[in-house]
């Protein structure tokens, strides 16, 4: 894989603590290791707790490892500060289980996507129209939803918009945390199949996270198995099962 596959992350012996109580220190991620290539998926697995989403909150630069590093395209993001830093987020985007709990009520569909457009001056206002029809388009929403507000939608649905929101910025690395955890079965299977279509076309790597095996193996190329904070196994999806 790595011959043929540009490396774009490399999380080298990262290690994350919080303060628990009691004065104790609770170690949420332990000597993680692990490489991320472009166009590729990989997927990580484990209990609720063992420190899935702290090391993306890592991989995202939203927090900073305490030991060890994270490199995006050779460079260690852990020193980046301010409008370095904010500039870099634009590169990994996150999509997340219930996004209706990241969208102001407020909000119409047009202005949620949006949002990140703006916040970096990718846009201005009088072209929101045209770029949330594009991006609904993307996602496979009929393109009135500009108008609609979250709770006039199905979950489904408003997954696709918290998808056309994370591909607004045209990341490298998109970040779906139990993304499909929240849905029906067959919805799930939908919302699946169009992130596999959105890689086919716009070669985004992601890191897919949730508890449900099969689901992993069903998107993943990679797989890490989290355990306690630790990465105990990392393999080729179809080895899984071993
Ligand atoms: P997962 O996403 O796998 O369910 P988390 O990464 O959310 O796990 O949490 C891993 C551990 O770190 C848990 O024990 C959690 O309570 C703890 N933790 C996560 N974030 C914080 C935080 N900001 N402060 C203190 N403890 C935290
Ligand atoms: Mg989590």
């Amino acid at each position: 894989m790595s011959e043929t596959h540009e490396l774009i992350l490399e999380a080298k012996h990262v290690t994350k603590k919080y303060p628990a109580s009691g004065g104790r220190t609770l170690v949420a991620n332990r000597d993680i290791s692990l490489n991320m290539y472009r166009g590729r998926t990989l997927g990580i697995v484990g209990e609720s707790g063992c420190g899935k989403s702290t090391f993306m909150r890592m991989v995202a630069s939203l927090e900073k490892p305490d030991q060890g590093e994270i490199l995006y395209r050779g460079k260690d993001m852990g020193k980046l500060k301010g409008e370095a830093l904010r500039q870099h987020r634009q590169n990994i985007q996150m999509v997340f289980q219930d996004p209706s709990a990241a969208f102001s009520p407020r909000m119409r569909v047009m202005d949620i996507v949006c949002e990140p457009l703006l916040n970096f001056k990718r846009i201005r206002k009088k072209e929101k129209e045209a770029a949330a029809r594009k991006l609904l388009e993307m996602v496979e929403l009929p393109d009135d939803f500009i108008w609609r507000y979250p709770h006039n939608m199905s979950g489904g649905q408003r997954q696709r918009v918290g998808i056309a929101r994370a591909l607004a910025l045209e990341p490298e690395i998109i970040i779906c945390d139990e993304a499909t955890s929240a849905l029906d079965v067959s919805v799930q299977a939908q919302v699946l199949n169009l992130l596999e279509d959105i890689q086919k076309k716009y070669n985004p790597t992601y890191i897919f996270i949730s508890h449900d095996l099969g689901v992993i193996k069903h998107i993943s190329d990679r797989v890490a198995i989290m355990y306690l904070g630790r990465i105990v196994e990392l393999c080729e999806a179809d080895e899984i099962y071993k």
